[in-house]
């Protein structure tokens, strides 16, 4: 489960999922009031399992109906968010811009 990087308490689900929908780059914490940022080492992993996901999809859907890629897509976006959910690692410390 997600934690605050700061006070190591776990976030709960809605906090976690406003953090992973959030635009805004800080979030304060509930626990500690600490602003919290999303790590840049989750974000490295995340992007390509996205693309190693939707990749395959695309691939396969000039042989498939509407309904199935419909069904596909649906399944592999929730495989997608369910990672994202379950793996998201905060940080204290804001490193997006550092590249
Ligand atoms: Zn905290």
């Amino acid at each position: 489960m997600t934690k605050c990087d700061a006070c190591n308490q776990p976030w709960s689900f809605f906090k976690v999922l406003q953090r992973l929908f959030m635009m805004k780059a800080a979030m304060d914490c509930p626990h500690c009031d600490e602003k919290q940022y999303i790590k840049k080492d989750w974000k490295r992993i995340v992007v390509p399992i996205l693309i190693l996901l939707i990749v395959p999809i695309l691939l396969f859907t000039v042989e498939m109906s509407v309904n199935v890629f419909l069904l596909i897509f649906s399944l592999a976006a929730l495989t997608a968010f369910l990672y994202m959910f379950f793996t998201l690692r905060l940080s204290s410390v804001e490193d997006w811009n550092q590249n």
